[in-house]
C-alpha cells in the first residue's frame, strides 16, 4: 500500500469499498461525531475521506491536506460542499450506476401502493385465503392514470422510460424543461399536482425542495391522488401528508424515504392504504457494489490521475 496517503472512513460504509482502499492506502476508520477523534499528527496524513450518509462539516478545519471525499450514493447533501468548494477540496458521487435499480423499485412501490400486493402476501400467510376467501378488489389501479414526475433527472428518466411501457401519461415539473423528452412540462409542482392524479417525487435534497410537497399539493392532486416519495422525505411536509390521508384528501401514499430517518412518524404506520420501505430503493448487493466501485474508482483516480470520475458540480477541481 501507497501508506503514505491515509483514508478516512467516518462510520458504516460498505466493506468492498474499505477493501478496495486498503490495498493501496492506509485506511482509517473513525466513529462519526461532533470533533474529529484523530492526533493533529494522523489527522495530517488524511488525504480522503470515504463516506457513507454524512461527513461532519467541523472536520474540515482538522483535516488540513485533506483533498476528497469520495460519497457513497448519489444525493451528496450529507457533505457541506460549500465548505468543501472553499478549500478546493473534491466531493464526488455515485451518480448513473443506480438509476436502473431505484427505478425498478419505485415501480414496484408504486404497485404496491395501488394494488395493496404487500398486504395481498400478508393475507395469504395468515391463512385468511383458505378461512376467508378472496382478498377484497383494491379500489386503486394503476389503469388510465396520469404520472407527475417531481424531478425528471437521471433516475427520473429511468422512472419515466418504465412508466411508457405501462401505457400511463407521464408528465413533469423541473426548473429547467428538457429538450430532449416530449413529456409536458409544467412550470410549478402546483401545476403540475393539478394536471395528474399521481407524484412521483425524485429531486435532491436542497433549500428549495425543503417541504415543497406541501398540503396544497395534496388538495391539488385530489381524493384519487397517489403521492410516491423516493427521493428524500425533507421534501414533504409529512404532518401535511398524515392529514391528507387521513381526512381522504388523497387516496394512498407509498414511501421509500422519511423526513428523520429511521423515524417514521406513528401517524404514517397506523394507515392501510399507505405503503411503507426502509429506504432501499438502491439497496441490491449488485448495485451497492457496483456504488462501491464508483466510490473507490474516484479515489483511485484522484491520486493516480489528478482527477476524479464523477465530482459533484459545485466542486470541479483537478489535482495540482
Ligand atoms: P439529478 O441531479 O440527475 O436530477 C435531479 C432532478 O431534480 C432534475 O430533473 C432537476 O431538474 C430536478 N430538480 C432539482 N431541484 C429542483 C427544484 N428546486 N425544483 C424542481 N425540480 C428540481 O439527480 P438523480 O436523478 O441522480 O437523483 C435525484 C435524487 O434522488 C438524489 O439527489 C437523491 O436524493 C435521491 N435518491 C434516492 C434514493 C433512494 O434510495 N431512495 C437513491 C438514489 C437517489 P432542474 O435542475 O431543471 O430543476
Amino acid at each position: 500500500p501507497q501508506s503514505d496517503i491515509a483514508i478516512l472512513i467516518p462510520g458504516q460504509i460498505n466493506r468492498r469499498v474499505t477493501e478496495r482502499l486498503e490495498a493501496r492506502y492506509t485506511v482509517i476508520p473513525v466513529e462519526r461525531g461532533a470533533t474529529l477523534p484523530l492526533d493533529a499528527a494522523t489527522a495530517a496524513t488524511v488525504r480522503g475521506a470515504a463516506v457513507s450518509g454524512s461527513f461532519p462539516t467541523g472536520w474540515f478545519d482538522a483535516l488540513p491536506n485533506l483533498e476528497i471525499i469520495g460519497n457513497f450514493g448519489v444525493g451528496y447533501d450529507g457533505v457541506d460542499v460549500r465548505a468543501a468548494a472553499e478549500r478546493k477540496i473534491v466531493v464526488t458521487n455515485t451518480p448513473d450506476v443506480l438509476n436502473d435499480e431505484v427505478a425498478d423499485t419505485t415501480i414496484g412501490l408504486l404497485l404496491n401502493t395501488l394494488r395493496r400486493l404487500p398486504q395481498a402476501e400478508n393475507y395469504l400467510r395468515a391463512g385468511r385465503w383458505v378461512a376467508e376467501g378472496a382478498f377484497p378488489l383494491s379500489p386503486l389501479s394503476l389503469r388510465s392514470r396520469h404520472v407527475g414526475l417531481f424531478g425528471l433527472g437521471r433516475i427520473g428518466l429511468e422512472i419515466a422510460r418504465r412508466l411508457e411501457a405501462f401505457k400511463v401519461k407521464v408528465s413533469y415539473h423541473t426548473r429547467t424543461p428538457r429538450t430532449d423528452v416530449a413529456y409536458d412540462h409544467f412550470a410549478s409542482l402546483a401545476a403540475l399536482a393539478e394536471a395528474v392524479d399521481t407524484l412521483i417525487c425524485i429531486v435532491p435534497k436542497t433549500v428549495e425542495t425543503h417541504k415543497a410537497v406541501d398540503a396544497a399539493i395534496f388538495r391539488a392532486l385530489g381524493a384519487n391522488g397517489v403521492f410516491i416519495n423516493v427521493g428524500r422525505g425533507w421534501s414533504v411536509d409529512e404532518e401535511a401528508l398524515a392529514a391528507a390521508l387521513a381526512d381522504k384528501t388523497i387516496a394512498a401514499a407509498g414511501l421509500d424515504v422519511f423526513y428523520d430517518e429511521p423515524n417514521v412518524p406513528e401517524a404514517l404506520l397506523g394507515f392501510d392504504n399507505v405503503s411503507l420501505l426502509p429506504h432501499v430503493a438502491s439497496a441490491s448487493v449488485p448495485t451497492r457494489q457496483a456504488m462501491a466501485d464508483l466510490v473507490a474508482d474516484n479515489i483511485l483516480d484522484w491520486f493516480d490521475k489528478g482527477a476524479a470520475r464523477t465530482p459533484v458540480p459545485e466542486t470541479p477541481f483537478r489535482s495540482g
